[in-house]
């Protein structure tokens, strides 16, 4: 759900009384106002639930109903209104979790990889990635097998590494090889040249 959208509509709420929610008029230009970064469609699927007088169709339901009035205003909602089913049972969810609080009922959904709790939303995991199945159908936590620790592994200690200032004379004793090197293949080279041009 949009909890941004959620906060907005309860704010609204606060504001103005429960009775606001049979007045789509009215939420709809306070919406104008407050809900800017809400998408359209989201926005105008919930005026039309308010203009089908869904707000008192789900408080008539009551509260331990609402999840079955939600999935039924939702079909005719899409069926009479021609709005997206998903879209349809989005903002009837949230119409219901104003007038009756959040419900604490959907069940807790983990990831199926790492088991952390997630929102029922949610696509994928945001600790490890792993895509929930089905929109996290798991419905209890799922540890990753625990596998003993490997033993650790004794790091063989080099014979001419016994401390730092060794390994530096030895890199820059290489160094001082590689240079002289190059200069003896320099003077070669400048010995040639002289002896083939005054040959
Ligand atoms: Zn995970």
């Amino acid at each position: 759900m949009n909890t941004n959208f959620l906060n907005i509509v309860k704010r609204i709420v606060a504001e103005k009384g429960e009775d606001v929610l049979s007045n789509p008029k009215l939420v709809s230009a306070m919406l104008a106002d407050l809900a800017r970064d809400i998408p359209k469609p989201a926005k105008y699927a919930f005026l039309r639930s308010l203009e089908n007088d869904c707000a008192q169709k789900l408080k008539n339901a009551g509260r331990a109903n609402s999840a079955d009035a939600v999935e039924k205003l939702a079909r005719q909602l899409n069926r009479d209104e021609g709005l997206d089913a998903a879209l349809c049972t989005e903002v009837l969810r949230l119409l219901a979790a104003v007038l009756f609080g959040e419900t604490k009922t959907a069940k807790n959904v983990y990831c199926k990889n790492c088991g952390k709790e997630l929102p029922k939303e949610w696509l994928a995991c945001p600790y490890c990635g792993t895509q929930t199945a089905g929109h996290g159908t798991v419905s209890r936590p799922v540890y990753k097998e625990e596998k003993p620790r490997p033993e650790p592994v004794p790091i063989p200690v080099s014979q001419n590494a016994d401390d730092n200032t060794d390994m530096d004379e030895a890199e820059a004793s290489r160094e001082k090889a590689v240079g002289c090197g190059i200069f003896i293949i320099m003077m070669i080279i400048i010995v040639i040249a002289a002896i083939a041009s005054s040959g």
